[in-house]
């Protein structure tokens, strides 16, 4: 990457232009799901809330965190809760899953969730969150009505997670993970990235959820860094990381909890306990995607690795009824690619890191 790249990463947010001509729908059939021209049909939505964050991932964030997003431009609890309202009465949504950036930033999360829950009664709504601070606002969360959390913690050594994250916090995290045990946020998920700096730390991270009673998955690392170091031949894959854990435990492929489900189970020890392996760079589920996506800015983007984004905040901001706004979704959802291409000769990593997507 040259300096000119480096210093572009570091000054903008890398927000695609947004498409202000919808993609060709002639050849959609006149469904009202979220159907695309590869057969998929979405139905998992993760709504980004925020690209503000209280940690500094390397593999995600810039040190200095993403520029902030000017506020007029974020959705605001009630746009989210409309869209979410929306996605799952007209589009056939099934689950909702917030994400960010952090979305513990978000001092209207409570409000954001309570509405939705109002908005769509029954349907799952989850948190994909880092878990610093969470200790102090679980309960209110699962009061609000979210159903469950994904905790993401690469390591249970402290300095590694300093390392990893730039930030001190491994304390605060461990007590959000039992604060939402205790909230009833059940069963829930660790997700840890899989990096050298904390390949030989996979053991000990596997033997702690054990303890604790949550599940773990690790997910292969994919070129959606901010500062654009990823490379495949430094990446840490599925296979290396089974030798390691096969060192301390034995596993046996469980295979997928069903087709769309990213992540391929393994027992530990005999079960029942189970450990997951996303791998979404050596193993792609693209052909099973089950996804669509909004952006804190309000555009739908049908793949995390397609920067063409459609926006749905203009349209209503600018009046747009629920029938207008859900055609528009649904255009850009027949436009999702096949594949994210990583493994592709002449691959482009997109323009928003993952951080400024909602991952
Ligand atoms: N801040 C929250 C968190 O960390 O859980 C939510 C947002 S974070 C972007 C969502 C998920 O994306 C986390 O599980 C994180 O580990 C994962 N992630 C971030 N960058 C990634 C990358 N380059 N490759 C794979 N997963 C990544
Ligand atoms: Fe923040 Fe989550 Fe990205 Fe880590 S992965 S920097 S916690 S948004």
């Amino acid at each position: 990457m040259t300096a000119a790249q480096h210093t572009r990463a570091r000054v903008d947010l890398g927000v695609p232009a947004v498409r202000d001509t919808l993609p060709s729908t002639t050849d959609r059939p006149d469904v009202p799901d979220l159907v695309d021209r590869f057969g998929r049909v979405a139905r998992d939505l993760r709504v980004s809330l925020t690209e503000k964050c209280s940690l500094r991932c390397t593999y995600c964030m810039p040190a200095e965190g993403l520029p902030p997003i000017p506020a007029r431009q974020l959705l605001t609890a009630d746009e989210v809760i409309r869209l979410v309202r929306v996605a799952v009465e007209r589009l056939g949504v099934r689950e909702v899953r917030f994400t960010g950036g952090e979305p513990l930033m978000r001092r209207d999360l409570e409000e954001i969730v309570a509405g939705c829950a109002a908005a769509v009664p029954g349907t799952p709504l989850s948190m994909t969150t880092n878990a610093v601070g969470l200790e102090h606002r679980a309960a209110g969360l699962a009061r609000a009505g979210l159903t469950r959390i994904n905790v993401s913690l690469d390591t249970v050594d402290r300095a590694h997670f300093a390392e990893l994250t730039r930030r001190d916090r491994l304390a605060s995290v461990l007590a959000g993970i039992r604060a939402a045990q205790a909230a009833g946020l059940t069963p829930l998920k660790i997700n840890a990235v899989l990096m050298a700096e904390t390949l030989d730390g996979a053991p000990d991270l596997l033997q702690w959820c054990l303890d604790a009673g949550c599940v773990l998955r690790f997910i292969e690392q994919m070129p959606l860094d901010a500062d654009h170091e990823w490379a495949r031949a430094n990446m840490v894959d599925a296979q290396t990381l089974l030798n390691v854990l096969g060192t301390r435990f034995e596993l046996r492929e469980a295979g997928r909890e069903d087709p769309s489900a990213p992540a391929e189970e393994w027992l530990v020890d005999g079960g029942p306990a189970t450990v997951g392996i996303i791998a979404s760079v050596t193993r792609s589920f693209c052909a099973d995607c089950d996804r669509t996506r909004l952006t804190a800015e309000g555009t739908v983007r049908s793949c995390l690795f397609s920067d063409r984004e459609i926006d749905l905040r203009d349209a209503l901001r600018g009046g747009a009824d629920d029938e207008t706004v859900a055609d528009r979704w649904r255009a850009a959802m027949w436009d999702k690619w096949a594949g994210h291409g990583i493994n592709a000769a002449g691959f482009v990593p997109p323009q928003r890191s993952m951080g400024a997507i909602g991952g």
